[in-house]
């Protein structure tokens, strides 16, 4: 069993960049008002059961919940504090959770954001780059000095407005991140080994397609592998799965500092298994505060 308490105190970094939010999140188990969100709150909070991260993003003056990142040893030096509001989301969920409508987007303090790296920053060689838009992402790595091992997340939206930063971003990077769906939406191809072929085509060493509730793939050129998801009970609310299970997984590499296949198929079921928790609350409320053995138990029940 890997000792999670021993990589604790190694303490390698991972540098996390994404959104900070406040989300509105409205689901058929009810509706959770400005709740703290965003993809690199989600991804750094689960990376650091398991290394050392550095969060690249811009908060405005409302917001008052630093501590949860402070608590979880998150350093903050690259989170910038500017007037305006906090950049803001509201989705809601049908029925069965598989769609969700976005009913607002305030970019406020991120319309005019632009990730500049303290020179600590520049060396970290690995990278997560959490879903944003992918010209912030590329101005992100373009100042990293020997990156060891970028992983990218991304979303429809960039796939549909900005495919040209999109593909840019594609050519640097050694993982890239993305649901079915996604994978559809840019390839035009529904047989997703013939999707992930296309993807690695385009510059990543490997490619992961999550599956939502069926878990995830893992493809490389030559080989392909599935993780299943580990089965909760109650479903609360799974906004921000997809970057725990980014933050997770990335977390762990960085402790381990091995980035080869097999090392990702493992790493994928410790960011399966953070992510198992994540949607059994609303927000970041199960994410925050578990400890070791509960994340392996649920990791042992990953195939
Ligand atoms: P997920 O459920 O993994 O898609 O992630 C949901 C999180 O993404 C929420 O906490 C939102 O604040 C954040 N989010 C939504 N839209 C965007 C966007 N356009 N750019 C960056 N983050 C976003």
């Amino acid at each position: 069993m890997i000792n999670l308490a021993a990589m604790k105190t190694v303490k390698n970094p991972l540098l996390v960049t994404g959104s900070v939010a406040y989300d509105t999140v409205e689901t058929p188990n009810g509706i959770s008002k400005r709740q703290v969100g965003g993809s690199a709150s989600y991804a750094s909070i689960a990376a650091s059961y398991f290394c050392k991260p550095s969060l690249i993003g811009i908060i405005g003056e409302d917001f008052t919940e630093k501590q949860i990142f402070e608590t979880h040893q998150i350093d903050l030096s690259g989170l910038q504090s500017q007037s305006g509001k906090t950049f803001f989301w509201h989705g809601k969920y049908k029925n069965d959770f598989k769609e969700r409508d976005t009913i607002t987007t305030e970019l406020n303090v991120f319309e005019h954001f632009l990730p500049s790296l303290l020179p600590s920053h520049q060396k970290i060689e690995a990278i997560l780059l959490a879903n944003i838009h992918p010209a912030l992402q590329l101005h992100t790595i373009n100042q990293i000095v020997n990156p060891k091992f970028i992983a990218t997340d991304t979303m429809n939206l960039w796939i549909e407005t900005a495919r040209d930063n999109l593909e840019k971003l594609t050519k640097k990077i050694h993982l890239l991140i993305i649901n079915d769906e996604e994978a559809e939406q840019w390839t035009n191809e529904t047989n997703l080994r013939k999707a992930a072929n296309i993807l690695l085509e385009k510059g990543p060493e490997f490619v992961i397609i999550k599956l939502g509730p069926d878990g995830a793939l893992l493809f490389d050129n030559h080989q392909e592998r599935k993780i299943s998801a580990f089965p909760v009970n109650e479903v609360v609310d799974p906004t921000g799965a997809g970057d725990t299970f980014a933050g997770g997984m990335m977390g762990f590499l960085a402790a381990t500092s091995q980035f080869d296949f097999e090392s990702i198929y493992t790493a994928m079921k410790y960011g399966s298994s953070l992510a198992s928790f994540c949607v059994e609350q609303f927000g970041l409320k199960k994410l925050v505060g578990l400890d070791a053995n509960s994340i392996h138990r649920r990791v042992n029940r990953i195939f």
